[in-house]
Order: C-alpha cells, then structure tokens, then sequence
C-alpha cells in the first residue's frame, strides 16, 4: 500500500482543483446568498466526465475507481460543498441505473445523464420514513404495462428542477423485499413538487418534495427486478456516502487554509494570533483530524472499488468519521476567526452551514454506527 497518490490520481485532482478554481469558488458565495443554482457550471463538469465519473466507459462513463470519485469532490467542494454534493448525488443515481438496469433503460436514460443535459435525483426518504428507510409507504401497483404510483418523497434534492427521478417504491409486501427502483420523468402526469425547503445550508441547491398522485410509469423504466430496490438503493449509498465524506474533506481543507492564512495576519496583544500556543495546538488539532478522516475515506473507496467485503462498514466509517471531522474542523476555524469568522465576508460560515447537514444525510451518523454496530456483532 502506497501513501502517494499515483500520477494519474495526481492529474485527475489537478483537473478538478483547476475546474474549481476557475469556476466554482469565484462565485460560490454569491451561489449561497442568492440561492442560486449554478446549471451551467455544473453541465460544465459533465465536459470533464464528471457527470459519469465510476460508470464503466462501455457505457459512456470515464470508468475511474471510487478513490478518484473522492479526490475530485474532494476538490470540488473546496470551493462549494453544496455544488460537489449535488453532482455526487447526480453521480450515484446515474451508477445505479448503469449497474443494475438492462439495456433498454440504459439506452433510455443514462446518455443525457452523462452528459449532464438531464439531471438525476435519488429518492428514497419519505415524511414518516427517514432512517427507517425500509418502512417506505409509496405504493407502486402494477395496472397492464405500468406502475400506478402514490405516494410521497421528502427532502429530495433537486427536486423540482431535476429530469429524472430514482425512486424506491413499494410493489411488494412490507420491509425491504417489497421495494423496487423505479426511473420516473419530471413531466410525467400526476408527479409534483412541493416548495423549496429554507434551510440552514446547502442554499445552491433545491431541495422538495417529489408527490405522485395516480402517477403512470412504465413498467419498463424499472431498474433490477422486482423486490431488489432497497439492496440497490444501499449499494448506490456505498459510494453515495464516500462521496460525501470526500465532501466534508474538501470544505474541512478550504477552512484549515483559510485558518492558517487569518491567524498569521491577525494581530491581538502586539503579536500575531499564530504565536498563541492554543493557535498552533488548534491548528495541529484539525489538520492530524482531517489527515486521519482523508486516510480512512480512501481506504473505503478502494474497498468499495475492490468489493471488499467490508466495503458497506468502511464506507459508514468514512462518512461517520470525515462528516463529524468536518463540522468541527469548520467549527473550529470560524472560532480562530473570531467575530469575522461569524459575518458573510469570510467564507468560513458558508462550511460550517454546509457541512453540518453530512452528518444527517445519507444516513445520520447514528445510522452510520447503527450499521459498524451490527456488522461487528453479527
Ligand atoms: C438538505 C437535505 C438533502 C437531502 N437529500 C436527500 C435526497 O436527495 N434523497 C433522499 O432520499 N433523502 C435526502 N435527504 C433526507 C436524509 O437522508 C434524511 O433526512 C436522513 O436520512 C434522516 O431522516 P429523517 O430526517 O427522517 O430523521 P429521523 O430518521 O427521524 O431521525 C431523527 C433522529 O433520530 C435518530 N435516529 C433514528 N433512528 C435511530 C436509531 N435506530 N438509533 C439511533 N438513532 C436513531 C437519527 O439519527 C436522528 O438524529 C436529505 C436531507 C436533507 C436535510
């Protein structure tokens, strides 16, 4: 086992860090303060592949591992974690259908996915299921070539702009045998959105409701066999969470850099704030917690590119370990900042908004232990 990276992830990174530099972080803030969501910026990263960065190039893909998938949100999210979130989700869902659904709704849906023309969200969480994923009441019935679907997902990101929809629905009896995967269209009569959710964070981004009402989907949009819904809902989530923790990294980086620039120029009582010894312990704190968190993450990406056995387990500990990493470590740098690190001026209050919501999504990190738990007592 190597500590360096190899040329080829030294090039990919280098791609992606120019990419953000270029066209991410110049306007992230404005992103965040306006709302706004970037389209065009994020269509542009479909140009670099990264809108089919782990699907196998005989599909249209760019075919890297899941270490590579980690350095480039990684980098993105140096800039905006929101905007790197967004095009990991896109990435997991586009994977899915990719690996698990036959030729035909390959050929329907994933060219534009990766090309980004088309936009994919993943909906799996209802109101009255969140961890409990498994309990999901939207109902899919069978009626001649389609689905009927009633139903409704909560806290769906992209919802409301986004052109597809990877839904988990449920065809069978209740728990997880009777969840399929379903690709359901934005203008498909009886699907609506509710309003864009007013969050803490994540402001470049919508997030809503998706409602089906009598909703008709065909029976061909389905991905997998009836019933196998929910195991590929979990297998999109092994990467789906090593990308969010490579998003936690990259925000925790951005704010350890931005920390260690402010506490040289900042003068308190004749010195720099840097010659404080509580300064330099602060400072070595949360670059060895974000070290040990950037190891961890990589070491779960290859083994989940390598289907370890232990792939799931390493992947929740990667998400666990980088996302609580991560809030602290922008937690800790708007600390350093002191009052400037509270105002809109400093990017530092943008990451402590943006990353504190890793810890909930894709799985809370409850869940994250929930799943280490049972897997090292089974
Ligand atoms: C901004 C945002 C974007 C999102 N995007 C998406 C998306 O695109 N697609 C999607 O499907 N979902 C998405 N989600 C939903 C997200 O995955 C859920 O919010 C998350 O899974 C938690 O579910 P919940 O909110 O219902 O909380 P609950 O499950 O109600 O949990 C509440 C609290 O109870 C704890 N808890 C629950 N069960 C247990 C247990 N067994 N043991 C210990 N503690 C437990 C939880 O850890 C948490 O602290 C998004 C959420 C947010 C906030």
């Amino acid at each position: 086992m190597d500590y360096k990276l190899s040329e080829q992830q030294v090039a990919i990174r280098d791609v992606a860090e120019k990419f953000t530099a270029d066209e991410i972080t110049p306007q992230a803030a404005r992103w965040d303060e306006n709302h706004e969501f970037p389209r065009d910026t994020i269509r542009r990263a479909a140009d670099l592949g990264f809108g089919a960065i782990y699907l196998p190039e005989a599909v249209g893909g760019i075919g890297l591992g899941r270490l590579e998938a980690a350095l480039i949100m990684e980098a993105m999210a140096y800039g905006c974690p929101t905007t790197s979130a967004y095009i990991s989700i896109h990435n997991m869902a586009a994977w899915m259908i990719a690996s698990f659904g036959d030729d035909a709704v390959i050929k329907k849906f994933l060219p534009k996915l990766i090309t980004m023309e088309h936009f994919a969200s993943y909906c799996l969480t209802e109101p009255d299921s969140g961890s409990d994923a498994a309990g999901l009441k939207t109902t899919a019935i069978k009626d001649g070539d389609d689905y009927v679907l009633n139903g409704s997902k909560a806290f769906i990101s992209g919802a409301g702009v986004n052109e597809i929809y990877v839904c988990m629905v449920r065809t069978g009896d209740t728990g997880h045998r009777g969840i399929s995967c379903l690709v359901v269209e934005k203008d498909t009569p009886g699907v609506s959105f509710g309003a864009n959710e007013r969050k803490l964070g994540w402001h470049a981004q919508p997030t809503a409701m998706v409602n089906f009402e009598d909703a008709r989907v065909p029976v061909s949009n389905r991905v997998g066999a009836e019933g196998t819904g929910f195991n590929i809902a979990m297998a999109g989530l092994d990467g789906g969470r090593l990308n969010i923790a490579a998003c936690s990294l990259g925000g925790a980086q951005r704010c350890l850099d931005e920390s260690i620039n402010y506490v040289k120029e900042r003068k308190q009582f004749g010195q720099a704030i840097a010659e404080f010894q509580n300064t330099q312990f602060q400072i070595a704190d949360m670059a060895a917690a974000l070290a040990a968190a950037r190891a961890l993450t990589h070491i779960a990406a290859l083994k989940v590119t390598e289907d370890a056995p232990d792939k799931t387990q390493s992947a929740a500990m990667a998400k666990l370990i980088a996302t609580d990493a991560g809030s602290k470590i922008a937690n800790d740098a708007l600390q350093l900042h002191g009052g400037y690190g509270y105002l809109m001026d400093y990017p530092i209050e943008r990451f402590v908004r943006d990353l504190r919501v890793h810890q909930i999504l894709e799985g809370t990190n409850e869940v994250m232990r929930m799943l280490i738990g049972r897997s090292l007592l089974s």
